[in-house]
């Protein structure tokens, strides 16, 4: 999956260019997991760095909270 993607950070915005080795990338759940969304569908995956897989995950969890 994070080969498919170019081993590149798919946020919108983002310039983290991460070549393989050089920027941990994520593979990150678009929709999470938590949310009834299926794990393994490879849709359902995005390549994400670390600042911006952090940001969704905390927009993810104050969103939760929300509701
Ligand atoms: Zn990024």
């Amino acid at each position: 999956m994070l080969k498919r993607a170019g081993w590149k950070c798919q946020a919108l915005g983002c310039a983290a260019h991460g070549r393989r080795g050089r920027i941990r990338l994520y593979a990150d759940h678009i929709s999470e997991r938590r949310d009834g969304a299926a794990s393994l569908d490879p849709v359902n995956g995005q390549a994400l760095c670390p600042k911006y897989h952090a940001e969704k995950t905390a927009q993810a969890r104050a969103a939760r909270m929300r509701s």
